[in-house]
Protein backbone atom coordinates (compact mmCIF):
# COMPACT_ATOMS: atom_id res chain seq x y z
CA UNK A 1 0.00 0.00 0.00
CA UNK A 2 1.30 2.83 0.99
CA UNK A 3 5.45 2.67 0.18
CA UNK A 4 4.50 2.83 3.41
CA UNK A 5 1.49 0.94 4.29
CA UNK A 6 0.66 -0.27 7.97
CA UNK A 7 -1.06 -3.85 8.14
CA UNK A 8 -4.22 -3.83 10.42
CA UNK A 9 -4.73 -0.16 10.30
CA UNK A 10 -4.90 -1.04 6.64
CA UNK A 11 -2.62 0.86 5.70
CA UNK A 12 -1.14 2.96 5.90
CA UNK A 13 7.77 19.40 1.67
CA UNK A 14 7.34 22.12 2.07
CA UNK A 15 4.79 23.80 1.92
CA UNK A 16 0.89 23.84 1.44
CA UNK A 17 1.77 25.85 -1.88
CA UNK A 18 0.40 24.88 -4.54
CA UNK A 19 2.57 22.32 -6.62
CA UNK A 20 4.80 24.38 -9.38
CA UNK A 21 3.28 24.04 -13.09
CA UNK A 22 6.86 22.80 -15.18
CA UNK A 23 8.62 25.17 -17.63
CA UNK A 24 8.00 24.42 -21.10
CA UNK A 25 10.04 21.85 -22.12
CA UNK A 26 12.46 23.29 -25.03
CA UNK A 27 10.93 21.23 -28.37
CA UNK A 28 11.92 17.29 -28.22
CA UNK A 29 14.41 16.06 -30.76
CA UNK A 30 15.67 12.59 -31.18
CA UNK A 31 18.07 11.84 -28.79
CA UNK A 32 19.86 9.47 -30.46
CA UNK A 33 19.86 7.28 -34.02
CA UNK A 34 17.04 5.05 -33.82
CA UNK A 35 19.72 1.48 -33.28
CA UNK A 36 21.22 3.31 -30.24
CA UNK A 37 17.89 2.59 -28.63
CA UNK A 38 18.14 -0.99 -29.61
CA UNK A 39 19.57 -2.02 -26.05
CA UNK A 40 16.53 -0.87 -23.84
CA UNK A 41 13.68 -2.42 -25.70
CA UNK A 42 13.77 -5.72 -24.08
CA UNK A 43 12.72 -3.66 -21.29
CA UNK A 44 9.09 -3.00 -22.74
CA UNK A 45 6.57 -5.28 -24.38
CA UNK A 46 6.64 -5.14 -28.17
CA UNK A 47 3.57 -3.46 -28.35
CA UNK A 48 5.15 -0.26 -26.15
CA UNK A 49 9.02 -0.57 -27.79
CA UNK A 50 8.08 2.24 -30.07
CA UNK A 51 7.72 4.63 -26.94
CA UNK A 52 11.24 4.83 -26.51
CA UNK A 53 11.64 7.27 -29.84
CA UNK A 54 9.36 9.25 -28.36
CA UNK A 55 10.58 10.22 -24.70
CA UNK A 56 11.93 13.78 -24.00
CA UNK A 57 15.42 13.90 -23.34
CA UNK A 58 15.89 10.29 -21.05
CA UNK A 59 18.56 10.55 -18.81
CA UNK A 60 20.76 7.37 -19.43
CA UNK A 61 22.63 5.60 -16.78
CA UNK A 62 24.85 2.98 -17.74
CA UNK A 63 25.63 0.70 -13.71
CA UNK A 64 28.47 -0.97 -13.53
CA UNK A 65 28.55 -2.91 -9.81
CA UNK A 66 29.89 -6.06 -7.93
CA UNK A 67 28.07 -7.11 -4.84
CA UNK A 68 29.69 -8.89 -2.31
CA UNK A 69 27.67 -10.27 0.50
CA UNK A 70 30.02 -10.80 3.09
CA UNK A 71 31.02 -7.49 3.55
CA UNK A 72 28.50 -6.18 3.02
CA UNK A 73 29.07 -3.98 0.51
CA UNK A 74 28.67 -2.37 -3.66
CA UNK A 75 30.65 -0.76 -5.42
CA UNK A 76 31.57 0.27 -9.21
CA UNK A 77 30.81 3.45 -11.59
CA UNK A 78 27.54 5.04 -12.94
CA UNK A 79 27.94 6.82 -16.34
CA UNK A 80 25.16 8.72 -16.66
CA UNK A 81 24.05 10.86 -20.13
CA UNK A 82 22.00 13.71 -18.90
CA UNK A 83 20.20 16.59 -20.88
CA UNK A 84 18.72 19.76 -20.30
CA UNK A 85 15.17 19.55 -20.39
CA UNK A 86 15.07 23.19 -19.04
CA UNK A 87 14.38 26.46 -20.87
CA UNK A 88 16.95 28.01 -19.16
CA UNK A 89 21.13 26.88 -18.58
CA UNK A 90 22.14 25.02 -16.35
CA UNK A 91 25.29 25.81 -14.01
CA UNK A 92 25.44 22.28 -11.87
CA UNK A 93 22.88 18.99 -11.51
CA UNK A 94 22.21 17.44 -8.20
CA UNK A 95 22.20 13.48 -7.55
CA UNK A 96 20.46 11.59 -4.61
CA UNK A 97 22.67 9.99 -2.33
CA UNK A 98 19.42 7.61 -0.52
CA UNK A 99 22.07 5.62 1.40
CA UNK A 100 23.16 8.39 3.16
CA UNK A 101 19.20 9.25 4.67
CA UNK A 102 19.82 9.91 8.68
CA UNK A 103 19.57 6.74 10.34
CA UNK A 104 19.77 4.80 7.36
CA UNK A 105 22.24 2.76 8.79
CA UNK A 106 23.94 2.69 5.61
CA UNK A 107 26.19 4.97 3.34
CA UNK A 108 27.20 5.56 -0.20
CA UNK A 109 30.29 7.39 -0.97
CA UNK A 110 31.28 9.27 -4.17
CA UNK A 111 35.00 9.49 -4.98
CA UNK A 112 36.52 10.59 -8.62
CA UNK A 113 33.08 12.18 -10.33
CA UNK A 114 33.91 13.18 -14.01
CA UNK A 115 32.27 15.34 -16.46
CA UNK A 116 33.08 14.91 -20.02
CA UNK A 117 36.00 13.22 -19.25
CA UNK A 118 37.27 16.24 -16.75
CA UNK A 119 37.77 15.99 -13.28
CA UNK A 120 35.20 18.13 -11.25
CA UNK A 121 35.07 18.50 -7.35
CA UNK A 122 31.19 18.18 -6.14
CA UNK A 123 30.18 18.68 -2.68
CA UNK A 124 27.56 17.02 0.04
CA UNK A 125 24.31 19.08 0.88
CA UNK A 126 21.26 18.47 2.41
CA UNK A 127 22.79 16.14 5.00
CA UNK A 128 24.90 14.18 2.72
CA UNK A 129 22.27 13.21 0.51
CA UNK A 130 22.56 15.48 -2.23
CA UNK A 131 26.06 15.53 -4.15
CA UNK A 132 25.99 18.81 -6.42
CA UNK A 133 28.20 18.74 -9.11
CA UNK A 134 29.56 21.96 -10.95
CA UNK A 135 29.82 22.66 -14.33
CA UNK A 136 32.88 24.46 -16.03
CA UNK A 137 30.20 25.70 -18.86
CA UNK A 138 26.85 25.98 -18.65
CA UNK A 139 24.34 22.97 -19.65
CA UNK A 140 22.72 24.76 -22.53
CA UNK A 141 18.53 24.08 -22.93
CA UNK A 142 18.59 20.77 -25.13
CA UNK A 143 22.59 20.17 -24.59
CA UNK A 144 23.58 16.81 -23.30
CA UNK A 145 26.43 15.92 -20.78
CA UNK A 146 28.01 12.58 -19.88
CA UNK A 147 29.01 12.24 -16.14
CA UNK A 148 30.93 9.48 -14.77
CA UNK A 149 30.80 8.71 -10.65
CA UNK A 150 32.78 6.15 -9.05
CA UNK A 151 30.74 4.72 -6.00
CA UNK A 152 30.88 2.59 -2.68
CA UNK A 153 28.04 1.79 -0.36
CA UNK A 154 28.20 0.28 3.03
CA UNK A 155 24.56 -1.82 2.96
CA UNK A 156 23.68 -2.45 7.17
CA UNK A 157 22.81 -5.91 8.04
CA UNK A 158 19.46 -6.52 9.76
CA UNK A 159 18.42 -3.83 9.40
CA UNK A 160 14.92 -2.76 10.33
CA UNK A 161 15.44 1.17 9.19
CA UNK A 162 13.64 2.19 6.64
CA UNK A 163 11.04 -0.48 7.08
CA UNK A 164 13.94 -3.07 6.93
CA UNK A 165 13.63 -2.24 2.81
CA UNK A 166 17.48 -1.44 2.59
CA UNK A 167 19.33 -4.14 4.15
CA UNK A 168 21.71 -7.83 3.79
CA UNK A 169 20.45 -10.57 5.30
CA UNK A 170 21.13 -13.94 5.56
CA UNK A 171 18.58 -15.10 2.43
CA UNK A 172 17.65 -11.69 0.82
CA UNK A 173 18.94 -8.41 0.29
CA UNK A 174 17.21 -5.36 -0.95
CA UNK A 175 18.72 -2.31 -2.61
CA UNK A 176 16.43 0.50 -2.90
CA UNK A 177 17.53 3.26 -5.18
CA UNK A 178 21.35 2.52 -4.38
CA UNK A 179 22.92 4.27 -7.22
CA UNK A 180 23.30 8.31 -7.27
CA UNK A 181 20.11 9.32 -8.52
CA UNK A 182 19.44 12.73 -10.24
CA UNK A 183 16.10 14.09 -8.94
CA UNK A 184 13.40 16.07 -10.92
CA UNK A 185 14.10 19.66 -11.78
CA UNK A 186 11.20 21.89 -11.76
CA UNK A 187 9.72 25.20 -11.18
CA UNK A 188 11.52 24.74 -7.89
CA UNK A 189 14.99 24.00 -8.67
CA UNK A 190 16.21 20.64 -7.84
CA UNK A 191 14.42 18.30 -5.54
CA UNK A 192 16.80 17.71 -2.59
CA UNK A 193 13.91 17.40 0.31
CA UNK A 194 14.72 14.62 2.86
CA UNK A 195 11.02 13.27 3.32
CA UNK A 196 9.91 11.56 6.51
CA UNK A 197 10.22 7.75 5.81
CA UNK A 198 7.11 6.71 6.39
CA UNK A 199 6.66 8.84 2.47
CA UNK A 200 8.26 7.58 -0.32
CA UNK A 201 11.55 9.94 -1.36
CA UNK A 202 12.18 9.55 -5.19
CA UNK A 203 10.72 12.52 -7.47
CA UNK A 204 12.59 11.36 -10.47
CA UNK A 205 12.25 11.59 -14.76
CA UNK A 206 11.78 8.45 -16.50
CA UNK A 207 14.86 7.26 -17.49
CA UNK A 208 16.66 4.93 -19.42
CA UNK A 209 18.77 1.87 -17.68
CA UNK A 210 21.49 -0.27 -18.79
CA UNK A 211 22.98 -2.26 -15.19
CA UNK A 212 25.74 -4.84 -15.38
CA UNK A 213 25.42 -6.46 -11.82
CA UNK A 214 28.49 -8.91 -10.84
CA UNK A 215 28.12 -11.35 -7.83
CA UNK A 216 28.14 -14.34 -6.02
CA UNK A 217 26.92 -16.87 -8.04
CA UNK A 218 24.71 -18.44 -5.13
CA UNK A 219 22.39 -15.40 -5.74
CA UNK A 220 19.72 -14.93 -7.45
CA UNK A 221 19.13 -11.25 -9.44
CA UNK A 222 15.56 -9.81 -9.08
CA UNK A 223 15.50 -6.52 -10.62
CA UNK A 224 13.59 -3.59 -12.57
CA UNK A 225 13.33 -4.16 -16.02
CA UNK A 226 14.70 -7.70 -17.68
CA UNK A 227 17.61 -9.52 -17.96
CA UNK A 228 19.12 -9.97 -20.93
CA UNK A 229 22.31 -11.59 -20.39
CA UNK A 230 23.50 -14.00 -17.49
CA UNK A 231 27.17 -15.06 -17.59
CA UNK A 232 29.11 -17.21 -14.85
CA UNK A 233 32.57 -16.23 -14.23
CA UNK A 234 35.44 -18.38 -13.65
CA UNK A 235 35.74 -16.98 -9.85
CA UNK A 236 32.18 -18.68 -9.01
CA UNK A 237 30.62 -14.97 -9.53
CA UNK A 238 27.94 -14.35 -12.38
CA UNK A 239 27.26 -11.04 -14.26
CA UNK A 240 23.92 -10.40 -14.80
CA UNK A 241 22.96 -7.57 -17.88
CA UNK A 242 19.60 -5.84 -17.24
CA UNK A 243 17.93 -3.32 -19.16
CA UNK A 244 15.26 -1.30 -17.76
CA UNK A 245 13.28 1.66 -19.50
CA UNK A 246 11.87 4.19 -19.21
CA UNK A 247 12.00 4.03 -15.74
CA UNK A 248 12.16 6.77 -13.04
CA UNK A 249 14.14 4.43 -10.57
CA UNK A 250 16.11 1.10 -10.25
CA UNK A 251 15.48 -1.83 -7.72
CA UNK A 252 17.59 -4.41 -7.02
CA UNK A 253 17.23 -7.72 -5.06
CA UNK A 254 19.52 -10.80 -4.34
CA UNK A 255 17.99 -13.78 -3.15
CA UNK A 256 19.60 -17.10 -2.84
CA UNK A 257 16.30 -19.38 -1.80
CA UNK A 258 13.37 -17.63 -2.90
CA UNK A 259 11.59 -19.49 -5.52
CA UNK A 260 9.39 -18.72 -8.35
CA UNK A 261 5.88 -18.91 -10.10
CA UNK A 262 5.32 -17.41 -13.71
CA UNK A 263 2.50 -16.64 -15.25
CA UNK A 264 1.70 -14.26 -18.72
CA UNK A 265 -0.67 -11.39 -19.37
CA UNK A 266 -0.50 -10.60 -22.91
CA UNK A 267 2.98 -9.98 -23.29
CA UNK A 268 3.94 -9.63 -20.20
CA UNK A 269 5.47 -12.17 -17.65
CA UNK A 270 4.64 -11.71 -14.32
CA UNK A 271 6.36 -13.59 -12.05
CA UNK A 272 6.16 -13.93 -8.17
CA UNK A 273 9.15 -14.76 -5.82
CA UNK A 274 8.60 -16.24 -2.39
CA UNK A 275 9.91 -18.23 0.46
CA UNK A 276 9.95 -21.92 -0.10
CA UNK A 277 7.85 -22.08 2.75
CA UNK A 278 5.64 -19.86 2.04
CA UNK A 279 4.07 -21.23 -1.51
CA UNK A 280 0.68 -21.13 -1.47
CA UNK A 281 1.03 -17.73 -0.55
CA UNK A 282 3.13 -16.69 -3.05
CA UNK A 283 1.02 -18.62 -5.93
CA UNK A 284 -1.53 -16.46 -4.44
CA UNK A 285 0.39 -13.81 -4.83
CA UNK A 286 0.57 -14.35 -8.52
CA UNK A 287 -3.11 -15.03 -9.24
CA UNK A 288 -3.63 -11.52 -7.40
CA UNK A 289 -0.89 -9.40 -9.49
CA UNK A 290 -2.13 -11.31 -12.95
CA UNK A 291 -5.61 -10.19 -12.41
CA UNK A 292 -4.81 -6.77 -10.97
CA UNK A 293 -2.65 -6.24 -13.92
CA UNK A 294 -5.63 -7.51 -16.33
CA UNK A 295 -7.63 -5.77 -14.43
CA UNK A 296 -5.74 -1.95 -14.51
CA UNK A 297 -5.13 -2.63 -18.56
CA UNK A 298 -8.30 -2.63 -19.47
CA UNK A 299 -9.56 -0.17 -17.40
CA UNK A 300 -6.23 2.44 -17.78
CA UNK A 301 -4.22 1.22 -20.77
CA UNK A 302 -1.97 -1.50 -21.46
CA UNK A 303 1.25 -2.01 -18.54
CA UNK A 304 4.25 -0.94 -20.94
CA UNK A 305 7.13 -3.11 -19.70
CA UNK A 306 8.54 -6.57 -20.65
CA UNK A 307 8.10 -8.04 -16.62
CA UNK A 308 6.63 -7.18 -13.79
CA UNK A 309 7.97 -8.88 -10.12
CA UNK A 310 6.34 -9.11 -7.01
CA UNK A 311 8.90 -10.59 -4.17
CA UNK A 312 8.20 -11.23 -0.86
CA UNK A 313 10.69 -9.55 1.68
CA UNK A 314 10.97 -8.97 5.40
CA UNK A 315 9.65 -5.21 4.91
CA UNK A 316 7.88 -4.27 7.29
CA UNK A 317 6.02 -1.66 5.18
CA UNK A 318 3.39 -3.59 3.84
CA UNK A 319 4.33 -2.84 0.21
CA UNK A 320 6.33 -0.96 -1.58
CA UNK A 321 5.99 0.30 -5.21
CA UNK A 322 9.23 0.15 -7.52
CA UNK A 323 9.15 0.56 -11.64
CA UNK A 324 8.30 -3.23 -12.91
CA UNK A 325 9.16 -4.43 -9.44
CA UNK A 326 6.74 -4.68 -6.25
CA UNK A 327 8.29 -5.93 -2.80
CA UNK A 328 5.45 -7.47 -0.52
CA UNK A 329 6.25 -7.89 3.01
CA UNK A 330 6.51 -11.35 4.42
CA UNK A 331 4.47 -11.05 7.33
CA UNK A 332 1.35 -10.44 4.67
CA UNK A 333 2.55 -14.10 2.93
CA UNK A 334 2.44 -15.79 6.55
CA UNK A 335 -0.17 -14.19 8.08
CA UNK A 336 -3.36 -16.31 7.09
CA UNK A 337 -5.44 -13.80 8.67
CA UNK A 338 -4.43 -11.17 6.46
CA UNK A 339 -5.19 -12.71 3.28
CA UNK A 340 -7.76 -9.51 2.18
CA UNK A 341 -4.85 -7.80 3.17
CA UNK A 342 -2.24 -9.64 0.86
CA UNK A 343 -4.80 -9.27 -1.63
CA UNK A 344 -5.36 -5.38 -0.98
CA UNK A 345 -1.70 -4.80 -1.00
CA UNK A 346 -0.53 -6.24 -4.21
CA UNK A 347 -3.60 -4.43 -5.53
CA UNK A 348 -2.60 -1.16 -4.25
CA UNK A 349 1.46 -1.61 -5.24
CA UNK A 350 0.65 -3.18 -9.10
CA UNK A 351 -1.32 0.20 -9.72
CA UNK A 352 1.52 2.51 -8.79
CA UNK A 353 3.22 1.00 -12.20
CA UNK A 354 0.53 3.11 -13.51
CA UNK A 355 0.46 5.93 -10.96
CA UNK A 356 3.93 6.55 -9.90
CA UNK A 357 5.91 4.51 -12.40
CA UNK A 358 4.44 5.20 -15.35
CA UNK A 359 2.41 8.88 -14.80
CA UNK A 360 5.08 10.08 -12.24
CA UNK A 361 4.31 12.75 -9.85
CA UNK A 362 5.98 14.53 -6.90
CA UNK A 363 5.61 11.94 -4.39
CA UNK A 364 7.61 13.94 -1.47
CA UNK A 365 5.29 17.27 -1.96
CA UNK A 366 2.06 16.03 -3.82
CA UNK A 367 2.02 12.07 -2.58
CA UNK A 368 -1.71 11.86 -2.90
CA UNK A 369 -1.20 12.33 -6.74
CA UNK A 370 -0.12 8.52 -7.09
CA UNK A 371 -1.78 7.53 -3.47
CA UNK A 372 -4.69 8.38 -3.47
CA UNK A 373 -5.38 6.84 -7.14
CA UNK A 374 -3.25 3.65 -6.34
CA UNK A 375 -5.82 3.52 -3.05
CA UNK A 376 -8.53 3.75 -5.50
CA UNK A 377 -7.19 1.40 -8.03
CA UNK A 378 -7.26 -1.29 -5.94
CA UNK A 379 -10.91 -0.58 -4.81
CA UNK A 380 -11.77 -1.19 -7.74
CA UNK A 381 -9.27 -4.58 -8.56
CA UNK A 382 -11.92 -5.67 -5.38
CA UNK A 383 -15.26 -4.77 -7.77
CA UNK A 384 -13.90 -6.49 -10.49
CA UNK A 385 -13.12 -9.85 -8.38
CA UNK A 386 -15.91 -9.64 -5.85
CA UNK A 387 -18.34 -7.69 -7.66
CA UNK A 388 -20.11 -3.83 -7.39
CA UNK A 389 -20.53 -4.28 -3.49
CA UNK A 390 -17.33 -3.91 -3.36
CA UNK A 391 -16.95 -0.48 -3.85
CA UNK A 392 -18.80 0.40 -0.49
CA UNK A 393 -16.98 -2.82 1.34
CA UNK A 394 -13.59 -1.85 0.28
CA UNK A 395 -14.29 2.05 1.02
CA UNK A 396 -15.59 1.23 4.52
CA UNK A 397 -12.82 -1.48 5.30
CA UNK A 398 -9.40 0.41 4.02
CA UNK A 399 -10.47 3.96 3.51
CA UNK A 400 -13.06 5.41 5.92
CA UNK A 401 -11.71 3.87 9.48
CA UNK A 402 -7.73 5.80 8.86
CA UNK A 403 -9.94 9.04 8.18
CA UNK A 404 -12.42 9.12 10.52
CA UNK A 405 -10.16 8.34 13.07
CA UNK A 406 -8.24 11.88 12.47
CA UNK A 407 -11.11 13.67 11.99
CA UNK A 408 -12.79 12.80 15.18
CA UNK A 409 -9.11 13.83 16.55
CA UNK A 410 -9.96 17.33 15.02
CA UNK A 411 -7.11 16.59 13.23
CA UNK A 412 -8.59 16.23 9.66
CA UNK A 413 -6.16 18.72 6.97
CA UNK A 414 -5.78 18.89 2.71
CA UNK A 415 -5.03 16.34 1.28
CA UNK A 416 -2.55 18.10 -0.81
CA UNK A 417 0.07 18.53 1.56
CA UNK A 418 3.55 17.37 1.32
CA UNK A 419 4.36 14.13 3.49
CA UNK A 420 6.38 16.12 6.17
CA UNK A 421 3.06 18.73 6.45
CA UNK A 422 2.05 15.24 8.52
CA UNK A 423 2.18 13.15 11.38
CA UNK A 424 2.24 9.05 10.35
CA UNK A 425 -1.14 8.59 11.58
CA UNK A 426 -2.30 11.56 9.72
CA UNK A 427 -0.64 10.65 6.71
CA UNK A 428 -2.29 7.55 6.17
CA UNK A 429 -5.69 8.98 7.26
CA UNK A 430 -5.55 11.96 5.34
CA UNK A 431 -3.39 10.71 1.82
CA UNK A 432 -4.33 6.66 2.17
CA UNK A 433 -8.03 7.55 3.90
CA UNK A 434 -9.71 10.96 2.52
CA UNK A 435 -8.22 11.65 -0.62
CA UNK A 436 -8.99 8.25 -2.55
CA UNK A 437 -12.65 9.29 -1.66
CA UNK A 438 -12.38 12.21 -3.81
CA UNK A 439 -11.88 10.16 -6.96
CA UNK A 440 -14.96 7.69 -5.56
CA UNK A 441 -17.00 11.13 -5.30
CA UNK A 442 -16.42 12.58 -8.65
CA UNK A 443 -16.95 8.72 -10.03
CA UNK A 444 -20.58 9.13 -8.85
CA UNK A 445 -21.09 12.96 -10.35
CA UNK A 446 -19.58 11.91 -13.30
CA UNK A 447 -21.08 8.45 -14.40
CA UNK A 448 -18.54 5.02 -14.63
CA UNK A 449 -18.65 5.82 -18.50
CA UNK A 450 -16.83 9.59 -18.05
CA UNK A 451 -14.73 8.42 -15.05
CA UNK A 452 -13.01 5.47 -16.59
CA UNK A 453 -12.30 7.95 -19.73
CA UNK A 454 -11.05 10.57 -17.43
CA UNK A 455 -8.60 7.86 -15.94
CA UNK A 456 -7.49 6.34 -19.79
CA UNK A 457 -6.91 9.86 -20.94
CA UNK A 458 -5.04 11.13 -17.70
CA UNK A 459 -2.94 7.80 -18.30
CA UNK A 460 -2.20 8.54 -22.25
CA UNK A 461 -1.65 11.80 -21.99
CA UNK A 462 0.94 11.54 -19.11
CA UNK A 463 2.76 8.59 -19.74
CA UNK A 464 6.71 9.18 -18.64
CA UNK A 465 5.88 12.25 -17.48
CA UNK A 466 5.66 14.20 -14.26
CA UNK A 467 1.79 15.56 -13.61
CA UNK A 468 0.57 17.88 -11.06
CA UNK A 469 -2.12 17.78 -8.97
CA UNK A 470 -3.92 20.42 -11.21
CA UNK A 471 -3.99 17.91 -14.17
CA UNK A 472 -6.17 15.41 -12.58
CA UNK A 473 -8.85 17.95 -11.84
CA UNK A 474 -8.57 19.63 -15.44
CA UNK A 475 -8.37 16.03 -16.76
CA UNK A 476 -11.68 14.77 -15.01
CA UNK A 477 -13.31 18.13 -16.02
CA UNK A 478 -12.19 17.79 -18.93
CA UNK A 479 -13.92 13.99 -19.32
CA UNK A 480 -17.41 14.94 -17.80
CA UNK A 481 -17.25 18.73 -18.74
CA UNK A 482 -18.47 19.40 -15.83
CA UNK A 483 -17.51 21.56 -12.36
CA UNK A 484 -15.38 19.23 -10.04
CA UNK A 485 -14.24 21.88 -7.85
CA UNK A 486 -16.82 21.37 -5.10
CA UNK A 487 -15.74 17.71 -4.75
CA UNK A 488 -11.74 18.85 -5.06
CA UNK A 489 -11.94 21.32 -2.54
CA UNK A 490 -14.18 18.49 -0.11
CA UNK A 491 -11.73 15.52 -0.78
CA UNK A 492 -8.52 17.25 -1.54
CA UNK A 493 -7.52 20.98 -0.85
CA UNK A 494 -9.59 21.78 1.79
CA UNK A 495 -10.93 20.31 5.16
ZN1 LIG B 1 1.34 3.40 -2.34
Amino acid sequence: MPKRFLLLTILLVAACAPSPTPAPPPTPTPIAPADDLAIYRPALAPANQGDLAHLDYPTRYALTLTYDHATPTLWGSAEVRYSNRQSAPLNEIYFRLFANYPDSGGKIVVSTVTANGTLVTPTLQAQNTALRVPLAEPLAPGAAITLRLDLAVTIPRHSDKHYADFTANDDITTLPTIYPLIPAYDNAGWHLEISPTYGDWVYADASLYAVTLTTSSTLTVIASGTTIDRRENDDATTTWRIVGAPMRDFHLVLANRLEKVSATVGDVTVNSWYEPADAAAGTRALQVAVNALRTFNDSFGAYPYRELDVVETPTTAGGIEYPGLIVIGRALYQNQAGRDVLEFVIAHEVAHQWWYAVVGNDQVNAPWVDEALAQYSALLYFEKQRGASARQTIAQRYFEPSYNAIRTAGRDAPADRPVAAYSEDEYVGIVYGKAPLFFDAIRTKMGDAKFFEFLRTYYERHRYKVVFPDAVLKTAQEACACDLSEEYQRWIAGK
